[in-house]
C-alpha cells in the first residue's frame, strides 16, 4: 500500500499499549529485510533515515526505494526523517516524500528547542505530515554528533514543551545512548511513566541498540509508543557478510551479501518487533 504517515499508527500503538519499531535503514537490502519482516509478523512499520545516511545516499532515493516495496506490502509502512538536524532538511525530507519527520533541537536551548520544532511543525503539519522532537539529552553518539552529558528529561518541561510546539511525538531521554553500551545503561524507567501522566503525545525512545528485551519491554509498558533502533541493525547486516566472506573467500556477487545481510536483519527485527508487542497490529 502507499505509505502512510506515523499519525495514526503512534496513536493506535498509544491506545493499544505496544510500541511501533522504527528502523533505520542505510541501503535496499535492509529496506527489504525490514519490510518483510513486518509483513511476516503483520507489524505496522516505520522506517528512518539519518541525515547521514541521506548524505550517502539521497532523500529522493531512500523515498523511492521505501515506496516501492511499501507498494508490495500488505502492512502500513511509514518513511521518517530521523535526528533532522535542520528546519530546511525536514521540510525538504516533506517535499521528498517522507511521511513522518523528526527535528532534533535536543542540543539547543529550551527556548530555541521549541522555536525551531514549532517552526517545522508550522509547515510539515501544513502538509498533514507529523513532527517529532526531542527535549533531554539521549547519550553516546548521535548519528555524527557527540552529546556531551546525560540529561533526562524533565517532566514539567516537557507538558510545556508539547503544548507550545504542538509535536505529535516526543523523544525522551532516560539514560539510554545512541550506539552500542559500553557498560549496563542505568535507565530511569520511572521517568517515563512520569512524562506519561502529563503529557499527551506518544513518547519515543532512542538509543534502543543494545538495550535488553525486558528494558525495552517495561519502558514500552510505561509508556513508550515508538522505539528507535539502529547500530544493531548496521552491525547484524555487516557481520553476517563478514561470516560470507570468511566461509567462502571467493564470494565477489553483492547479490551474495546482500542475500545473508536480509536475513540477519529480518530475524533481528522480527525479534524486537515481538518485544515492541507491534506484532499482529497492522489494520
Ligand atoms: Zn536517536
Amino acid at each position: 500500500m502507499p505509505l502512510v504517515t506515523s499519525k495514526k499508527m503512534l496513536l493506535d500503538a498509544q491506545k493499544g499499549g505496544y510500541a511501533v519499531g522504527a528502523f533505520n535503514v542505510e541501503n535496499m537490502e535492509m529496506v527489504k529485510a525490514v519490510i518483510a519482516a513486518a509483513e511476516e509478523l503483520q507489524a505496522p512499520v516505520m522506517l528512518q533515515t539519518t541525515p547521514s545516511t541521506i548524505k550517502y545516499g539521497s532523500l529522493e532515493t531512500y523515498f523511492a526505494i521505501v515506496a516501492a516495496e511499501a507498494k508490495k506490502a500488505s502492512i502500513p509502512v511509514c518513511l521518517h526523517l530521523d535526528h533532522g538536524s535542520s528546519f530546511e532538511l525536514a521540510v525538504q525530507a516533506v517535499k521528498a516524500g517522507y511521511t513522518s519527520v523528526m527535528i532534533d533541537g535536543s542540543g539547543e536551548s529550551f527556548e530555541d528547542n521549541i522555536a525551531v520544532s514549532k517552526r517545522v511543525v508550522d509547515v510539515a503539519e501544513a502538509c498533514g505530515i507529523p513532527v517529532e522532537a526531542e527535549l533531554g539529552k539521549v547519550g553516546g553518539k548521535e548519528d555524527d554528533l557527540e552529546a556531551e552529558a546525560d540529561t533526562n528529561t524533565d517532566p514539567a518541561e516537557a507538558k510545556e514543551f508539547v503544548e507550545r510546539t504542538g509535536i505529535s511525538s516526543l523523544a525522551v531521554a532516560i539514560g539510554t545512548a545512541h550506539g552500542f553500551y559500553a557498560g549496563t545503561p542505568v535507565l530511569d524507567k520511572e521517568r517515563v511513566s512520569q512524562i506519561k501522566e502529563i503529557v499527551p503525545v506518544p513518547l519515543v525512545l532512542h538509543g534502543a541498540s543494545g538495550l535488553t528485551d525486558e528494558d525495552v519491554r517495561e519502558c514500552v509498558e510505561r509508556g513508550i509508543c515508538k522505539v528507535n533502533f539502529a547500530t544493531e541493525l548496521r552491525k547484524a547486516y555487516t557481520d553476517a557478510g563478514k561470516k560470507l566472506i570468511e566461509e567462502k573467500p571467493e564470494t565477489f556477487d553483492p547479490k551474495k551479501l546482500g542475500v545473508v545481510g536480509m536475513e540477519a536483519v529480518k530475524e533481528l527485527v522480527k525479534g524486537r518487533m515481538k518485544v515492541c508487542g507491534c506484532n499482529d497490529k497492522a489494520e
